[in-house]
């Protein structure tokens, strides 16, 4: 089966091909470093893993661009308040350029720890000002700008496709929004460049031929996706959040200045959701992956966690969900691991796979599949090659994973020391009397050379 992906463009999945053979461009978007990245936004950043990981299957080889919002980003998501940078900075103490350093770092080091391949390309919109206003330059010769006294908008009205992205209602939002516009003309017309404020003394800011001042947001993707991915490029990606702001007004940039639509798929991935009103700050508790560790759990069953769930469908988060998705990469880790040596990956199951995760990555059936794998009648070694396989996709880390010696129980490991000793003393009897022992307690040892592992069974 042909990779077939659901794009938001079309509200449809099609089947995806690339526009240059052999070669995907895929752009999206990334944190904005004010602070930790939640489980949420992993969640978004998962599912692009997951992508990524689909086409390589697919023999793609795929340049994947990420950018880093370190200025730009308002507090209110929109053209006014404060920027969500120099917020961070006056809650820390710390610089805009300190902090944007800080959780760039943590926000790396949480892709680690969940597993999640780096992109290709990272690119800081403060990297790249000159860029952003050599794009916006080029929005202005084409006359789709207008200038207020704090900055210099798009005019939403003077493109008839804008916010198709998002099915936007136009005619109805400009209704309902008379009050609050400000010196904006239309509800929808959005900050290009916004100009330091006399009174304010901002720590990030440039000289631009319209004044001194910062890009607005959205200009910072369509500037960077443009100068590492082209005027057109194979696909977008988000969270359902931008389907109807960030990424309608990425769009109406680069159709602007360069008449496309910017990606060929845009693909969006739904949100995380939990009881409490705000992820950041849910019950006193900031739940990012540090809390999870924290708690005793493994990064990685998080991610197990969101494996479970399709990524066009919300998911929602408690600790005991996180528990069970625990509980379940467990029991796949230990029956992987005590399959011993992988030989040849099994093609008929290779086959379904595919046809699951080419079906728009349809991960809980992928992974449910497996499970079958291991009920199989198979031998050990091709059920173990063929799961090795899966987790190319899935990213579970399951070929390097081993028991470690901290999960075993104190008076299981007093048992299994005990049988070591004797082992070694070649006291056979007492050896296997041991070994029942810990068979009993539903564990399985395996000797090794120079020390032994233990298997929960
Ligand atoms: P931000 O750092 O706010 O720019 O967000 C980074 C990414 O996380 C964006 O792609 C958002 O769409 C996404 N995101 C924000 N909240 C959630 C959530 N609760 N679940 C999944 N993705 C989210
Ligand atoms: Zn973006």
């Amino acid at each position: 089966m042909s990779l077939q992906l659901y794009d938001t463009w079309t509200r449809s999945q099609r089947e995806f091909t690339p526009l240059k053979p052999g070669e995907v461009g895929l752009y999206t978007c990334g944190p904005t470093v004010y602070n930790y990245a939640h489980i949420g936004n992993l969640r978004t950043y998962l599912f692009e893993d997951g992508l990524v990981r689909v086409l390589k299957l697919n023999g793609y080889r795929v340049n994947h661009v990420m950018n880093i919002t370190d200025v730009g980003h308002l507090v209110s998501d929109g053209d006014d308040g404060e920027d969500k940078m120099e917020a961070g900075s006056k809650r820390t103490g710390q610089t805009a350029w300190t902090i944007a350093a800080l959780y760039t770092d943590a926000f790396r080091a949480d892709l680690k720890a969940l597993n999640i391949q780096e992109p290709d390309v990272w690119c800081k919109a403060t990297d790249n000002i000159p860029e952003q206003i050599s794009f916006i330059e080029e929005i202005e010769k084409k006359g789709y700008t207008y200038r207020t006294s704090d900055g210099i908008y798009f005019d939403t009205s003077k493109q008839a496709s804008y916010g198709h992205l998002g099915r936007l209602d136009i005619a109805g939002l400009q209704a309902g929004s008379r009050v609050d516009l400000g010196e904006k003309k239309h509800s929808t017309d959005y900050a290009l460049w916004k100009f330091s404020a006399p009174e304010d003394h901002r720590q990030m800011e440039w000289d631009s031929p319209w004044g001194r001042g910062f890009p607005g947001w959205h200009i910072e993707c369509s500037a960077m996706a443009h100068k590492y991915l082209g005027e057109y490029f194979d696909i977008h990606c988000g969270g359902e959040d931008h389907i109807t702001v960030h990424h309608p007004n990425e769009i109406s940039q680069t159709e602007a200045a360069y008449g496309t639509r910017l990606a060929n798929f845009w693909m969006h991935g739904y949100f995380l959701i939990t009881n409490d009103a705000k992820m950041s700050k849910s019950s006193g508790e900031f739940l990012r992956v540090q809390l999870l560790i924290d708690k005793g759990y493994d990064p990685i069953a998080y991610r197990y966690l969101c494996l479970t769930g399709h990524y066009r469908t919300q998911l929602s988060f408690s600790w005991e969900t996180l528990d069970a998705a625990q509980t379940g990469l467990d029991r796949l880790r230990n029956n992987v691991y005590s399959l011993g040596e992988a030989t040849t990956v099994d093609a008929g199951f290779f086959e379904r796979l595919m046809e699951k995760l080419n079906d728009d990555l349809n991960f809980p059936q992928a992974l449910a599949l497996a499970f079958e794998v291991l009920k199989s009648g198979l031998a050990p070694g091709v059920k173990k090659a063929t799961i090795l396989k899966f987790d190319e996709a899935f990213g579970l880390g399951l070929t390097s994973w081993v028991p470690k010696i901290e999960d075993v129980p104190g008076d299981v490991r007093a048992l299994a020391e005990a049988r070591w000793t004797a082992r070694n003393a070649k006291d056979w009897a007492e050896a296997d009397r041991l070994r029942g022992e810990l068979t009993a307690r539903g564990w399985s040892m395996k000797d090794g050379k120079e020390d032994y592992t233990m298997t929960s069974t």
